[in-house]
């Protein structure tokens, strides 16, 4: 069995952003060589989110309002965590939109269904933050 591992860095200028970073996945996944397995791709940080969806604009902005509403980022002071740091409500929204996706690799492709996107949620950015590739297989 092989085992090939990638770091990608990301820093929105944006406190919050959803990223297509599927094509990154599809080039690691070349670059490894693997033909049949699994890929996982997760974020290292606990306020930033590894989802799968619909690359579609208005379902990315009802992500943000239904977000907005479960986790509202102000006012900073509603929330425990909130002190030195003003992001709670991107640990929340971090939980929501989960920590990482797995995707079966067949005959050298990520074995996607019809819409399915491989998105970095971002919820606390303007620093470089980091999400891993990690691909099993042969
Ligand atoms: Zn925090």
């Amino acid at each position: 069995m092989k085992s090939f591992r990638k770091e990608l860095t990301f820093r929105t200028p944006t406190r919050r952003a959803l990223l297509n970073i599927t094509p990154q996945v599809e080039s690691a996944l070349a670059e490894s060589g693997i033909r049949e397995g699994l890929c996982l791709v997760n974020a290292m940080h606990i306020t930033a989110s590894v989802f799968i969806n619909d690359d579609e604009s208005g379902l990315h902005e009802d992500f943000e309002k239904w977000l907005e509403k479960l986790a509202p980022e102000k006012p900073h002071s509603q929330y425990l965590h909130n002190g030195s740091e003003d992001n709670a409500d991107a640990h929340l929204k971090r939980t929501l939109m989960g920590r990482e996706v797995v995707v079966a690799i067949t005959a050298g492709r990520l074995d996607f269904g019809p819409w399915e996107r491989i998105f970095y949620g971002e919820f606390d950015g303007r620093r470089a933050k980091r999400v891993l590739i990690k691909i099993l297989g042969e």
